[in-house]
């Protein structure tokens, strides 16, 4: 999240950068959500343990470039390897304000490669550089949000591992973005630099020659049916709103579970943390680069933004535990209902094509 759209929400307006001209086609995009019931939301049990190990293991000053940026980097992956994912990094090398050329790498698992369609859960793992702070942890940005997906894919493991593997109709990515902060000011230049990289890639027109012909084959960023961006969260008692009407559904489905598990005591304390209303704005982040090639987002970013961001103080001590904890239990809930229910591709675009 850039320093630009920030002080822009702070202004009393969420970030008011409109990418897309998309309200043409926003009537093109009915009935095809899955919609929530309150059904099988309370058999997933916390593992707590290891989201502290895990949160443990990122929770270090991790600048592109730095060698916390490298372990981290090659955390990620061992994790993924571990829980089952098919583990890729998209290693590239780019010119960046202050520092000149660097190695990024986004680090991308996959359950079910070969499925048709995928569900994509994202976060970014690089930290904000900042001259005057190198001990800079970014808890919230994005320490906790890889965490929860991590943690996602390990207390979901019995179902991934055996139920949902070998199904061709969906496959689970997880996509933990590097060089999502600027080096210097947040433009569309300076950001989101691993999203843009690894967009492009995905939007590559792919041919495949099966009986010398050339056929066009579908591009990998048209299989993702949703990305789910996570942001700035792990502070306490966080508000999600809608921001995309096309996934507005979704996020429908996030409020009924909360409520769902609320009502089954399965959450701490009485915070709604998922809004059912559209937010008054849009805010800039990884899914950009997606957004531009059409994909449905749904983006899960706190709003108002935490009040420890892009300061020395996003560090452990300033986390909220039972926030934290609510979030996992509904986000598993959310990302199990989606796989468990899917059966056909769902289309969710904008632009159909
Ligand atoms: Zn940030």
């Amino acid at each position: 999240m850039g320093i630009g759209s920030k002080l822009m929400a702070f202004a009393g307006l969420l970030c008011m950068l409109l990418l897309l001209p998309l309200a043409a086609s926003q009537a093109q995009t009915q009935q095809q959500q899955p919609q929530a019931r309150a059904v099988g939301v309370t058999q997933w049990s916390d593992d707590e343990a290891h989201f502290n190990r895990t949160l443990d293991s990122i929770l270090v000053p991790r600048v592109v470039g730095s060698p916390g940026h490298q372990q981290v980097r090659d955390y990620l992956v061992q994790s993924l390897s571990g829980l089952g994912f098919q583990a890729e990094v998209d290693e590239f090398k780019q010119r960046v304000p202050v520092f000149g050329e660097l190695t990024f790498a986004n680090v991308v698992g996959t359950i079910n490669p070969h499925a048709q369609n995928f569900l994509a859960l994202a976060c970014h793992y690089d930290s904000k550089y900042f001259p005057n702070d190198p001990g800079f942890l970014g808890a919230t940005d994005s320490a906790v949000p890889c965490a929860i997906l991590l943690n996602t894919a390990k207390t979901l493991s019995g179902y991934l591992q055996k139920e949902f593997r070998n199904r061709n109709d969906v496959g689970l990515m997880l996509i933990f973005f590097d060089g999502e902060e600027a080096f210097k000011d947040w433009t569309d230049a300076d950001s989101v630099y691993g999203s843009k990289h690894l967009a492009k890639k995905l939007a590559q027109v792919v041919r495949k020659d099966p009986a010398g012909q050339f056929q066009q084959a579908p591009r990998n960023i048209d299989r993702i049916e949703v990305l789910v961006l996570l942001d700035l969260i792990g502070a306490r008692n966080p508000k999600f709103s809608s921001f995309y009407e096309n996934t507005h559904g979704l996020h429908t489905s996030l409020v009924q579970i909360e409520k769902s598990l609320r009502s089954a005591g399965q959450l701490e304390g009485n915070n709604n943390m998922f809004l059912n209303r559209a937010s008054g704005g849009l805010v800039d982040d990884d899914h950009r680069p997606f957004l531009e090639e059409n994909v449905p987002i749904l983006h899960l970013v706190a709003t108002p933004f935490p009040d420890v961001w892009h300061t020395p103080r996003d560090n452990a001590a300033n986390l909220h535990w039972p926030s934290i904890r609510n979030f996992n239990r509904v986000f598993r809930n959310f990302v199990y209902q989606y796989l468990k229910r899917h059966t056909s591709p769902v289309n969710l675009r904008f632009y159909r094509t």
